[in-house]
């Protein structure tokens, strides 16, 4: 069970307002907030080198958390200032060569899709789209079909950023290995809001970011990989952490896992989402699973009883994010008069999600995802605030 009080006393904002946009960035809770300001506040008096030093086992402390959330062991994480910035250092590592074929699922993400096709456009490989079935995940026999030994890597999205569902990953892994595929998993949105488990799931590599589900900063993100790939891949971009120079012709790429991070960092940030990760265990995922789904569920029954909206969430297993159009208003209207009404929801466009918008013929969606933080009192109030537009 959750300690509602606690926690809403740890986010004042929570009360404040209806805040229902966690899955584009969410409120950190205080200690997340304290930790931040207070290692700021250390740099302005002892200098950012000193007040890092100082915190050289929290820091450590932060991929441990890490860790644990995802069943993995802290020498397995990368951190980074972003989940696309994970996403591509993994990719742009694989080798490719001509005739190679990237499958990519129709809910792609356009940031990876776009690495996808520039990678491919490189060194002639193609990228394909594994179609979804009619329930909206991924079609496994379709991704079944498709692959074959020049499938080099298959890039599956937990949880897509325009609404809805949650891709079955463990089956993706189980199809992708047999043909000796590589499986990259996008867990952005699934990250925070319910259990992922790499070993469980079988990937090879996830990336994820602190400012959403997990409650973190801005600017922060990581990377997991298996620790063979971590010391057989080369990362596109180096410097002094990720590699050695050995002399004036040699450098030496590092060990292990860190041959995937930059030296500077932001470390307030970095020690804050260490924070976000250890209030988040401290809940415990599957509570938070148990009241996101709650939430989410509650808020698509309610809107689907008010004439004029439709919710266009698809998927067998569904996800913390509420998607949904207005009879005669635009998205942006919808969410620019909800704001004025104090409630927060952002809009998801066609161009995020382009295959899959396309495919079901929407330029825009009303993006809606509470949080555990969020009461049924509060999504009553957005829900009324949507009838008397
Ligand atoms: C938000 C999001 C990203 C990008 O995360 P950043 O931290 O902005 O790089 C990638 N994939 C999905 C599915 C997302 O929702």
């Amino acid at each position: 069970m959750i300690d509602l009080d606690r926690i809403r006393r740890d986010t004042p904002a929570a009360a404040a307002s209806v805040f229902l946009d966690s899955a584009g960035s969410s409120l950190p809770p205080e200690p997340v907030v304290e930790t931040a300001i207070a290692h700021l506040r250390r740099e302005a008096l002892v200098g950012g080198y000193r007040a890092a030093n100082e915190r050289m086992a929290d820091l450590a402390a932060v991929k441990t958390s890490i860790a644990t959330l995802i069943g993995a062991q802290a020498s397995d994480i990368a951190l980074s200032d972003s989940a696309t910035r994970s996403w591509s250092d993994f990719f742009y590592s694989i080798p490719l060569a001509a005739g190679d074929r990237i499958l990519v699922c129709e809910v792609e993400y356009a940031s990876n899709a776009i690495a996808a096709l520039q990678r491919a456009a490189a060194v002639g490989a193609v990228v394909e789209f594994v179609p979804s079935d009619p329930t909206g995940q991924i079609d496994l026999a379709a991704l079944e079909s498709m692959l074959d030994d020049r499938v080099r890597i298959v890039s599956l999205v937990h949880a897509p950023t325009n609404g809805g569902l949650i891709n079955p990953a463990r089956k993706v892994t189980e199809l992708a290995h047999r043909f000796g595929a590589l499986v990259l998993l996008d867990a952005c949105q699934s990250i925070g809001q319910i259990r992922v488990d790499v070993s469980e799931l079988g990937v090879d590599a996830l990336s994820a970011t602190g400012r959403k589900w997990l409650r973190g900063p801005r600017g922060t993100g990581f990377l997991f990989m298996r620790p063979e790939l971590a010391t057989s891949l080369e990362p596109p971009a180096l410097d002094l952490h990720s590699a050695q120079w050995n002399s004036a012709k040699e450098y030496q790429l590092a060990a292990d896992v860190t041959r995937f991070e930059f030296w500077e960092c932001d470390v307030a940030a970095r020690l804050a989402l260490g924070a976000a990760v250890d209030y988040l265990l401290d809940i415990g995922i599957d509570n938070i699973a148990e009241a996101v789904s709650e939430r989410a569920e509650y808020l698509r029954s309610s809107l689907r009883g008010i004439g004029g909206v439709t919710v266009h969430d698809l998927g067998n297993r569904k996800s913390g994010i509420v998607s949904f159009t207005v009879d005669g208003h635009a998205p942006t209207d919808v969410r620019d008069f909800l704001a004025s009404k104090g409630v927060t929801v952002t809009v998801s466009h066609r161009r995020s999600t382009l295959v899959d918008m396309t495919h079901r013929g929407l330029d825009a969606v009303v993006r809606a995802s509470p949080h555990y933080f969020v009461t049924l009192a509060q999504l009553d109030e957005m829900v009324e605030a949507l009838r008397a537009m």
